[in-house]
This record gives C-alpha cells, sequence and structure tokens, in this order.
C-alpha cells in the first residue's frame, strides 16, 4: 500500500475539503462497490455521488464494507452528493436528500449541491418525465427556492456543508443577495485546459467558493459524445508535457487543477487508474507549464445539458 498524502481546501464554517475525489458518474453499479473499496484503500477520502448516477446504493456498499473492516471511519470520509432536478421545490429539496442518504447508508452528507439550476416536475415513479413530444418537462421553481431548503438541511444536521453546481456568475450573485443564513462552500463546474473559465474560477474565490472540476479527464466515457469534440486526452501538446514529466497525461490533468486549489473528480472504475490518478498528488508542475496547458483552452464544454437549452436557468445556454 502506498503512502498516504492528501491535500485540502477550506470550505466555509472551517471544514476541510480533500482536493482530490473519486467521481462516480456512469460507473456501473457491478464495479462501483469494489472501485470505492480500492479508492479508500488507495487513500482517497472524498467520494462525489449524485441521486442521478443512478447507483449511490453500490457506493453505499463500499463505504460501509470500509467503515465495517476498520480502514476508516465514517468521520474520516468526505461524502458530496447533489439534489436532483425534480426535487427542487421547498417542500421536495428534504426527500431528495433523503434518498441519497437511504442508498448511501448514511445519517449525513459533508456536502450537498444543486446539481443544476432549472427544476424538472416532480412526477412520482419518473426521474425525468417527459411531455407528449418525447421532450424533458422542466419546472419554472426558482433556485432561490430550492436554497432555502438547502439552508434548512443544514440547520436540521443533515448536511454539514452547501453548494451548487453548473451555477455562472449571476446566478450565484442572486444567491449571495438573499438574507442567507448558510454560505456556499463550492461551485463544481466543467473544468480542464481546454475549458479553463477563468473568470468563474477566480469569482469563486474571490467569495470564498471553493471549486471543484468535473470531467477533468474530458469524460471520454460520457453517452453522446459529438463527432467533432476534440478529445482531451490525445492532445499532442498534453502527451508531450506528459512524457517531458515522465507522468500520464491523465496525472497531468488531475494535478492541473489541484496545483489551482482546485478539486478535482476523476472518475473510473479501474483499480490501476485509481491508483494511477491519486499519484497525481505526488509531483508538481511549474506556473509556466500551468500557463501552457491554459493556453490549450478553446472553450469546448463537454456536459452541456443541451435538452434544456432555452429554460430562462440554463446557466451556458449559447442561445441566451
Ligand atoms: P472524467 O473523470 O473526465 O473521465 C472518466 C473516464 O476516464 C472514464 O472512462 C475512465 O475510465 C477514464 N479514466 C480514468 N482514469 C484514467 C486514467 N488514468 N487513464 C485513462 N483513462 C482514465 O469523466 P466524468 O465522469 O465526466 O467526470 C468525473 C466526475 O465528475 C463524474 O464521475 C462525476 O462524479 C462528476 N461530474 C459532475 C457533473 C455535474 O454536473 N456536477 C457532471 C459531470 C461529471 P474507467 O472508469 O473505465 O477507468
Amino acid at each position: 500500500m502506498m503512502a498516504k498524502a492528501n491535500l485540502y481546501v477550506n470550505l466555509a464554517k472551517g471544514m476541510k475539503m480533500p482536493l482530490l475525489g473519486l467521481g462516480t458518474w456512469k460507473s456501473e453499479p457491478s464495479k462501483l462497490s469494489a472501485a470505492v473499496k480500492a479508492a479508500i484503500d488507495t487513500g482517497y477520502r472524498h467520494i462525489d455521488c449524485a441521486y442521478c448516477y443512478e447507483n449511490e446504493e453500490t457506493v453505499g456498499d463500499g463505504i460501509q464494507a470500509k467503515t465495517t473492516d476498520g480502514t476508516v471511519k465514517r468521520e474520516d470520509l468526505f461524502i458530496t452528493s447533489k439534489l436532483f432536478e425534480s426535487f427542487h421545490r421547498l417542500g421536495d429539496v428534504e426527500s431528495g436528500l433523503k434518498k441519497s442518504l437511504q442508498s448511501l447508508k448514511l445519517d449525513y452528507l459533508d456536502l450537498y449541491l444543486v446539481h443544476w439550476p432549472f427544476g424538472i416536475q416532480n412526477i412520482e415513479g419518473e426521474m425525468c418525465p417527459t411531455g407528449p413530444d418525447g421532450r424533458t418537462l422542466f419546472n419554472d421553481v426558482h433556485f432561490t427556492e430550492t436554497w432555502h431548503g438547502m439552508e434548512q438541511l443544514v440547520q436540521k444536521g443533515l448536511v454539514k456543508s452547501i453548494g451548487v453546481s453548473n451555477f455562472n456568475i449571476s446566478q450565484i450573485k442572486e444567491i449571495q443577495a438573499l438574507p442567507n443564513k448558510v454560505p456556499i462552500s463550492n461551485n463544481q463546474i466543467e473544468l480542464s485546459p481546454y475549458l479553463v473559465q477563468d473568470d468563474l474560477v477566480s469569482f469563486c474565490k474571490s467569495q470564498g467558493i471553493t471549486v471543484t472540476a468535473y470531467s477533468p479527464l474530458g469524460s471520454p466515457d460520457r453517452k453522446d459524445p459529438q463527432d467533432d469534440d476534440p478529445i482531451l486526452m490525445d492532445d499532442p501538446k498534453l502527451i508531450d508535457l506528459a512524457r517531458k514529466k515522465g507522468k500520464s497525461v491523465a496525472q497531468i490533468l488531475i494535478q492541473y487543477h489541484l496545483q489551482q486549489n482546485v478539486a478535482c473528480m476523476p472518475k473510473s472504475v479501474t483499480p490501476s487508474r485509481i491508483l494511477e490518478n491519486f499519484q497525481s498528488l505526488h509531483f508538481t508542475l511549474t506556473d509556466s507549464e500551468v500557463e501552457e496547458l491554459k493556453s490549450l483552452n478553446r472553450n469546448n464544454r463537454y456536459c452541456t445539458y443541451d435538452e434544456a437549452f432555452g429554460h430562462p436557468l440554463h446557466p451556458f445556454d449559447p442561445t441566451h
């Protein structure tokens, strides 16, 4: 077993969040419990989950196995999950959380995020209800209503901190303008050298909001890649830099975020990659190498949620 070496960032309320975590979107349930166990054995203490990944039960199995065998205590772990869009009404927020808690077999979360700024109609038994035209039935619940529900979860001790995901600067400001009782601890957004988003990252940091990078490897296993999407891990400059540093491309991409004090959640169900990704903690890039990586920016987004284009709360609808 390798030496444990975690990096942390301070959250609002003095909590510490491990900067490197295990992503779980698209992780096949048959492999995920073993992946969570391998990750915890390797030294990961942060696991990034969501109700809509439909695999929190198996994440919970992995966590339970590692707390039962004494490898870790619950309080050693930092578990993040996300409120699904159909639970955005004030009266639905707690039931959304409870579904995740039950699947994860936990009685609290360390961080709970509003997954997207817009909501979907809550229809019993249907995760993503669709209308006669086959399109998802979104609703007009405003995220400021949802945020009040999130604050109540903290007050009830069901979650330790709250934040948002996929929110743009003006949407964050709308929450900040509320008579808030609980600060926004985190904004989880897509980030990579192909989508640098310096304005959003700097704004969040200036407000004491930590930033988490999702799809840091370019999400090569996402379901609907477009033919003209560039493949991040095939970028020749990245490959050159990795060769020069004697590291893998994935390790370069992960360390790129950690070094900027941005948390990073690479997903893998492959134990050798889970270890390889964790070893990103063991080297550094120079400032000029980070700048060189930033110069690859092409504002390319892999996760567009284009089904919701046209919704007034879509955070990056190009037609707005
Ligand atoms: P990603 O982490 O960018 O890429 C995952 C893919 O890379 C998988 O196919 C994985 O394969 C492969 N991989 C992992 N390590 C590798 C390595 N060392 N070398 C080569 N390939 C490697 O994709 P992502 O799942 O889109 O993003 C990561 C996490 O961010 C998600 O799982 C989720 O937790 C979070 N996320 C959040 C949002 C949001 O809206 N908040 C959206 C997207 C993602 P194997 O698994 O087969 O090893």
